[in-house]
């Protein structure tokens, strides 16, 4: 994470990816595996929303940023590492279980403070890909409104498209997520005035994803540049 931005670049592909995005949709620059220069340089730009999506990772830049940042957490969350988070994630997207939302809720109670989360609907064809079946989602909202998490704001849904270059299918699955969420507006299991966002699209599927509504988009490479390969970690 030693990089150095090269700022003119930077601005560049900003620019170009800002002209894509409508008004009213919020761009989650996705800064995984970027260094807090790289960072530093697209808030001086005055973008504010940002995505990770390896919990230390997170932890360890935070303190280094600008406070006004809003952290987006886009990834995969295991419970045992919410705690490096929940201090002062602004949203966490991708709520794959129960179980998660009552480590969310404890850490949350602890920090005396709400955490705003999205569901994660599982659309893609990959198994590798996570989130929840519309039961359990059901499920789970029918659970919040009873009042099990009373520090968790659930503000909408995220889904992950199956990487294929088949556009028909991409469309089908973020239209998925987009059909839930009206059904479940017009259930009355979830208030429009709350339950507001779609997180959908990234570099290679965002056009697709606004098309069918998204309200979130996580942008990395279009943004920053392609992303050296990383060694597995987490
Ligand atoms: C890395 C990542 C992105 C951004 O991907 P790009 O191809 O760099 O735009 C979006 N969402 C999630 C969950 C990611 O892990």
């Amino acid at each position: 994470m030693d990089q150095m931005p090269d700022r003119n670049a930077l601005a560049e592909r900003y620019s170009q990816v800002r002209s894509t995005i409508p008004e009213g949709v919020t761009l989650v620059a996705v800064s995984k595996t970027r260094s807090v220069q790289e960072i530093q340089a697209l808030y001086d730009l005055g973008h504010r929303d940002f995505g990770e999506n390896y919990p230390q990772e997170l932890r360890d830049k935070q303190p280094l940023l600008p406070t006004d940042i809003r952290w987006h957490f886009i990834g995969k969350l295991q419970r045992n590492k919410v705690k490096y988070i929940a201090p002062f994630v602004h949203l966490v997207h991708a709520v794959d279980s129960a179980e998660l939302l009552v480590e969310l809720e404890k850490r949350a109670a602890a920090e005396q403070r709400a955490l705003n989360v999205l569901l994660q609907l599982h659309v893609a064809q990959e198994s590798s890909k996570h989130g929840m079946d519309e039961q359990m989602l059901r499920q789970v909202l029918l659970e919040a409104s009873k009042g099990a998490w009373p520090h968790i704001r659930i503000r909408g849904l995220m889904g992950m498209a199956t990487l294929t270059d088949q556009e028909t299918i991409i469309r089908s699955e973020f239209q998925r997520v987009a059909k839930l969420r009206a059904e479940l507006l017009s259930e009355g299991l979830v208030d429009e005035s709350t339950f507001t966002h779609l997180s959908m699209g990234m570099s290679s599927d965002v056009e697709i994803a606004l098309g069918s509504g998204s309200t979130l988009v996580r942008i990395g490479t279009a943004i920053f540049g392609d992303r050296k390969p990383q060694a597995t970690r987490d």
